[in-house]
């Protein structure tokens, strides 16, 4: 069995929704999940909603415009549908009926409540254009076989409970159906409450399912060739990379590649189970792999990470930064889930490099406050180059203010302004 994961660009609209059920029918008769992200850029849509319900503003004409969007594409796919129209209202009188529900001040909890309902309507929209089209489905609800804990927007994995759902409700669907549809991003707690595994967490829910159901591969199906060694947006000479360990992979992830959500590669490198990354317009192309195989090139990789933040801690009373100042720095980092993109330290200051949102920071800086100076640059850029060569440096560097640099022997890392 294979486990196929569409992201955002690839369910955008009505065609590429048609492309999707082209995909599918090249597989027939085969054991598919098919991992399906919010259409298009609703989860950026989703965000400015939950600000606005935050914010106790109206949001009726923010529900009716993400209506519209997901109604036009049902309309163009099935004209005159009626049967899906109201599959999506019921989606959207279950969202109005949150909204009603005064905001609750639990600003993750509710972003997972809310957000959420980008999976549940392109799911629901694309299951059903599918079963219309002889693509013979089953829609599972992945909030009941996702098991998290109730870290909301960062849902931890209970892989235990969520094998059990996942061996038990798949198998039983494919008695059926070969194919099954349902919500990257989305789990839930035990108790059936909405969690949410993080943003582009689509990844991460192919992987789990894969995982769990010890599938022979995962194919994740973009509008890019296959894993490419920089984003072509910024460097237009980007080429594909043919193939790369687990390792590699990992390490790309981990600076912030952004073609595979970092929690991915780990459960299947566990089981060896091979990653593709495949254009959705050639499915016929070879795309790249992700596996137990050798570095095929050592071409450099460029990974550039803009709006981030660089904190600079320094103990008010000049103490070296040493054992016990990190490991108090590392534990509000830690409650305050601050991500470190990148650190160092000197005898009087330690500074790291985030992409987490201002207003996270600067609950946690309050904590750092009695006990340190804390300065920050916002809207610095990270550059990672992996397998760097002074030419790929000169490129990113040109022009622009260090300030701070960190090198090892395959990868070097600057921070800039
Ligand atoms: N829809 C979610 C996001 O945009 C998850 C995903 O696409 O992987 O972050
Ligand atoms: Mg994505």
């Amino acid at each position: 069995m294979q486990v196929f994961k569409f992201g955002g660009a690839s369910v955008k609209d009505a065609p590429a929704i048609r492309n999707l059920s082209n995909i599918l029918r090249l597989f027939s008769g085969e054991e598919l999940v098919v991992v399906i992200s919010a259409m298009g850029k609703t989860t950026n849509f989703l965000e400015r909603l939950l600000k606005a319900y935050s914010n106790q503003e109206n949001t009726s004409s923010l529900v009716e415009e993400l209506m519209r969007y997901h109604l036009d594409v049902l309309e163009e796919l099935l004209p005159g549908d009626n049967e899906g129209r109201g599959r999506l209202t019921s989606l959207q009188q279950e969202l109005e009926n949150r909204l009603a529900v005064p905001y609750s001040g639990r600003y993750d909890y509710e972003y997972d409540q809310i957000v959420s309902f980008g999976e549940l309507l392109s799911t629901t929209l694309i299951s059903y254009y599918l079963q219309q089209v002889g693509v013979s489905n089953t829609w599972l609800n992945a909030t009941e076989l996702v098991i998290t804990d109730t870290t909301y927007r960062e849902g931890k994995v209970d892989w235990e409970q969520t094998a059990s759902k996942i061996c038990t409700a798949v198998p039983l669907a494919w008695k059926n159906q070969y194919v099954v549809v349902t919500q990257g991003f989305i789990g839930g707690t035990d108790e059936g409450t909405r969690v949410t595994l993080g943003r582009e967490g689509s990844d991460y829910t192919a992987a789990i399912f894969a995982y769990c159901l010890d599938a022979s591969r995962v194919t994740i199906w973009k509008d890019v060739p296959g894993l490419l060694n920089a984003d072509p947006k910024r460097f237009p000479d980007a080429v594909k990379l043919d193939q790369l360990p687990y390792q590699e992979a990992l390490e790309l992830s981990y600076y912030g590649a952004s073609v595979i959500h970092p929690k991915t590669l780990k459960p299947l490198q566990n089981k060896h189970i091979p990653l593709f990354v495949k254009s959705f317009f050639h499915p016929e192309d070879p795309g790249s792999m992700i596996g137990d195989c050798q570095l095929s090139t050592t071409i450099p990789s460029f990974i550039v990470k803009d709006h981030q933040t660089l904190l600079t801690i320094f103990p008010k009373d000049f103490s070296f930064v040493a054992e016990e100042n990190l490991s108090e720095i590392f534990t509000l980092f830690a409650k305050h889930r601050v991500h470190i993109n990148m650190m160092q330290n000197s005898a009087l200051s330690f500074s790291v490099c985030t992409g987490t949102e201002i207003e996270r920071l600067k609950a946690c800086v309050a904590e750092f406050q009695p006990r340190y100076k804390v300065k920050y640059n916002e809207q610095v850029t990270l550059v990672t180059i992996r397998h760097y060569t002074p030419e790929a440096i000169k490129r990113v560097i040109e022009g622009r203010t260090i300030l701070l640099r960190q090198t090892s022997r395959t990868t070097i890392q600057y921070v800039l302004l």
